[in-house]
């Protein structure tokens, strides 16, 4: 049974759930009948959302939005909503299992070239039965020219690794001009299954710390969480001792 509690946060729905009915909830999508764009959220997004009004209104067209990072579950906290974080790295390697399960076919977009390729070979080694009918790296110009390839090849499910926003836009795009897909925006996910990049040890995952992990590694992405993260939850906060006015 798929357990799924939509809430609001920072007037943004978000689907909170646990994994499993995150995955099952996702791989019914995955088999309708109209191009379907999960979001994997986090607070960079929601500083994004306002100040871009197209990015705004995708966040509220889609069609799953889940709480990547441990900002949103700290967020819902706050709204006095208890969530699971399902990481998008996990949730759309899961996606990728269900899709080769199913025999439907699957296409990466995204990241650099050597990742692209690096990812593409790790994934069809691992994942048994796994058919990528299209994958392009993510420097490219001529976007129509990547919808025509997926147009042409029909995957199911489309793994957008572009980061955000440019991944999100480019799949609300995609809705009018591709065959029923899921689609789904997945950050730096590609550059993990290359085993370019490591995950953050077990131990940072569990705590909600691997956002620490990635910025000791990567300095220079300290300047995205911050200030990012702590004017997201003196946002939250004022929302919280308010009430939602949207
Ligand atoms: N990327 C891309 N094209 C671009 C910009 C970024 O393919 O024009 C890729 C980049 O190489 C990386 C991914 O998008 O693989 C996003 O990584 P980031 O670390 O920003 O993701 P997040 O922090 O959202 O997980």
């Amino acid at each position: 049974m798929i357990v799924m509690k939509r809430v609001k946060l920072l007037g943004y729905e978000i689907d909170t759930f646990n994994f499993n009915s995150a995955v099952e909830y996702a791989q019914e999508l995955m088999c309708n009948d109209k191009v379907n764009q999960v979001v994997t959220i986090n607070p960079e997004m929601f500083t994004t959302a306002a100040n871009d009004e197209q990015f705004s209104q995708i966040l509220k067209d889609a069609e799953m939005v889940i709480p990547d990072g441990i900002g949103v579950k700290i967020g819902l906290k706050i709204m006095g909503e208890n969530v699971d974080r399902i990481a998008g790295v996990d949730f759309a390697r899961e996606m990728i299992n269900r899709a080769a399960e199913k025999n439907m076919p699957v296409a990466l977009i995204g990241a650099k070239p050597e990742i692209i390729e690096k990812a593409v070979i790790n994934l069809k080694s691992e994942v048994e039965n796994l058919n990528i009918v299209y994958s392009h790296d993510g420097y490219f110009d001529n976007w129509d020219e990547i919808y025509e390839g997926l147009k042409n090849t029909s995957p199911r499910l489309i793994l957008v690794a572009l980061g955000s926003p440019k991944q999100e836009k480019f799949i609300s795009e995609a809705r009018n001009r591709l065959n029923p897909a899921l689609m789904i925006g997945v950050g730096g996910s590609f550059d993990v299954w290359s085993g370019v990049v490591q995950r953050a040890p077990k131990i940072y995952q569990k705590m909600g710390l691997e956002w620490l992990y990635r910025t000791l590694k990567q300095p220079e992405r300290f300047k995205r969480i911050f200030p990012a993260l702590p004017l997201f939850m003196l946002k939250v906060l004022r929302y919280r001792i308010g009430g939602e006015k949207c």
